[in-house]
């Protein structure tokens, strides 16, 4: 630990803001533990295919605490090829903005390689697709981008890069400890220009130069500490940037949920066809299975109303 750094709390599953001090570039950085292993426990999918995953969770945690009102953000990759569909969801209740609950699931062919980019996992037309529904606040909005890069974080930077057009910076990592536990975490920074003429041709240079060495920094931080669970988020922020400094904002704590409800799934099923559901029913009950956290929801085919 060096002199910069202080003994700080451990903020694990959460979403830490910043910005470094006296420039126009902010950021964000993420680390789940508690949260991502029980997803990915509960799902036990082959390693790379967790890993992925992983990462998915906390980008989609990283960008759905940026929405300022209660709301979903969606993160979903799709495609043709042996993997069909990798969802990570972010929601946020009116009652507590400081809370995020995160699920996920994937969908693929067993022939899913390992060591696969994305382009060659999801085919020649994989897309991903981030969804933001905050109801009666803001319309949806919907960003799409072609998986054409090799990484989650290629289409990540390529996201921001088409839909916000702000110079970003993403780095993503999950990975498996000797223990058997997950690990994952985000970061990115943004570089906002400055807005009136005036700004820009005063501080072109100088703002220049303090997002080349913002992403210089970035891109030396290690996959292990972004990862290592006994670096505090604030002293791996200092450790980057202290030389500028750097303000650090209230964090958004992550927690693992599901929002799959018994009323929704048999409402759906009383407005079945009665003969659809004789046929799937087994001894007389019907079994729903939630994607996202492997909930039996069972339902006696005799007591659904039609
Ligand atoms: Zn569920």
């Amino acid at each position: 630990m060096s002199e910069n750094e202080k003994k700080l709390p451990l903020l694990i599953d959460s979403c830490l803001p910043f910005q470094i001090e006296g420039q126009d570039i902010k950021g964000r950085v993420v680390r789940l533990g508690r949260s991502v292993n029980e997803i990915l426990t509960k799902h036990n999918y082959p390693d790379h295919i967790a890993k992925l995953m992983g990462q998915n969770l906390a980008f989609t945690a990283m960008i759905g605490s940026l929405m300022k009102y209660d709301g979903i953000l969606t993160t979903q990759l799709k495609g043709d090829g042996a993997f069909r569909v990798l969802v990570s969801d972010f929601y946020k209740a009116a009652e507590n903005n400081n809370i995020g609950d995160i699920r996920g699931y994937a969908s693929f062919d067993d022939d899913v390689l390992d060591g696969d980019t994305l382009s060659e996992m999801f085919g020649d037309n994989g897309y991903m697709a981030i969804t933001i529904d905050q109801g009666k606040f803001m319309e949806r909005y919907q960003g799409i981008v072609k998986l054409e890069g090799e990484t989650l974080t290629d289409a990540a930077e390529e996201y921001f890069r088409s839909s916000e057009q702000l110079p970003t910076k993403v780095m993503l990592s999950c990975e498996k400890d000797d223990n058997g536990n997950w690990h994952a975490g985000a970061i990115m920074i943004q570089h906002y220009a400055r807005n009136t003429e005036d700004e820009l041709g005063r501080d072109e240079l100088e703002t220049e130069d303090h997002w080349n060495t913002a992403s210089v920094l970035l891109g030396s931080l290690k996959q292990e500490e972004l990862l290592d669970p006994n670096l505090s988020l604030q002293n791996l922020l200092i450790r980057l940037y202290h030389e500028s400094g750097v303000r650090i904002f209230e964090d958004t704590h992550i927690k693992a949920g599901c929002r799959c409800s018994e009323e929704k799934i048999r409402t759906a099923l009383a407005s079945m066809d009665l003969a659809e559901l004789q046929e799937v029913a087994e001894e007389g009950t019907i079994t729903v299975t939630c994607d996202f956290c492997t909930t039996d929801h069972k339902f006696e085919l005799s007591k659904l109303v039609h």
